[in-house]
């Protein structure tokens, strides 16, 4: 049975204390064997800017390969073809092709130009542009703007029939949900890998907000495990570790191979992931994973 493999998540730094933790955490996660760093596009309120910065600065200085994330709302197709112009030049040639969420200058981008109508046109002119590996975005709990189950998934298969090479999933906590999201996908005709989208869960607080902005669903039963006040420091560090575990065991037993960890910028032990091994790092450069 092949390994799993584990990408790594980040957000572009804001602050030095931020640009600190970012390089600390991208290099000690360097040690360890991950098919790409993925680097998030104006997400969690940083500027596209950041974004480049930072992706531009991670293909210079990491061994391992960097996937930049895209979104098209808000840019005109010459604006967002140029930054991925600029990627390409830079060397990196993974894209996440994604939406974005509805932004105000959205409207505003098509007074500009021509803009990208959805994710299939977006990867029909990235794929123009260079051959990119391309992932996109998938939701095992259901997109909370999608009109139904099936008209969700439905906009995935578009996705893939226009040329992605797998889908990276929003992070949920429930493996069956999993298990019967890649299921349903395969009856559709979706044969890629559905890339199992990973939260360690650091403050549960936080994970219930940002939850019900993105339309993931926390068990009640996390939440209680969790919850502050009753447990120290130390006591909540375990907790944490050995959800993350005993949630990628589970994943593995389902036949899951790829875990994308939202990293959040910090760092994460995973007991399945390897140590690097330098020889073979011409090998974790190629685009297999
Ligand atoms: C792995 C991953 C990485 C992400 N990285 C980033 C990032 O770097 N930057 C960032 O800003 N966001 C990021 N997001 C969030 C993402 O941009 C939002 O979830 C966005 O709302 C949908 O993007 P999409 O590419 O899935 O779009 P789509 O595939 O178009 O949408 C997914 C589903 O939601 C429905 N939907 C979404 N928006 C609309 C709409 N406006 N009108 C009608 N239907 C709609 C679609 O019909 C479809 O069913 C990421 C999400 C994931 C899972």
């Amino acid at each position: 049975m092949k390994d799993p493999v584990f990408s790594y998540e980040f957000f572009p730094p804001r602050t030095p204390l931020g640009e600190r933790r970012f390089w600390r955490t991208i290099g000690r996660l360097e040690a360890q064997e991950a098919a790409f760093f993925s680097i998030t596009y104006g997400a969690l309120g940083t500027a596209q800017p950041q974004s480049v910065t930072a992706v531009e600065n991670a293909a210079r200085e990491c061994d391992t390969p960097i996937a930049a994330h895209l979104t098209f709302e808000g840019s005109t197709k010459e604006e967002i073809n140029a930054v991925a112009r600029s990627y390409r030049d830079a060397g990196v040639d993974r894209i996440v092709a994604l939406r974005g969420d509805a932004r105000e200058d959205a409207a505003q981008a098509r007074t500009r130009g021509d803009c990208y109508k959805d994710v299939p046109d977006f990867i029909n002119g990235l794929l123009e542009i260079h051959p990119f590996d391309i992932s996109v975005a998938c939701y095992p709990d259901v997109h909370p703007k999608a009109k139904s189950v099936d008209a969700d998934l439905q906009a995935l298969k578009e996705k893939i029939d226009a040329g992605a090479n797998r889908a990276i999933s929003q992070f949920f906590f429930d493996v069956d949900e999993y298990e019967r999201f890649r299921d349903r996908a395969a009856v559709i005709g979706i044969h890629v890998p559905i890339v199992a989208g990973v939260l360690p869960i650091r403050d549960i607080d936080s994970v219930v907000s940002f939850s019900a902005k993105c339309g993931a669903k926390v068990p009640d039963s996390l939440i209680k495990a969790f919850s502050k006040g009753a447990q120290d420091h130390d006591t909540m560090a375990k907790l944490s570790q050995d959800q993350l575990d005993s949630f990628i065991d589970q994943l593995i037993e389902r036949d899951c191979r790829h875990f994308h960890i939202y990293t959040l910028n910090q760092m994460v032990n995973i007991k399945r992931c390897r140590p690097r091994q330098l020889l073979d790092v011409s090998v974790s450069r190629g685009l297999s994973a």
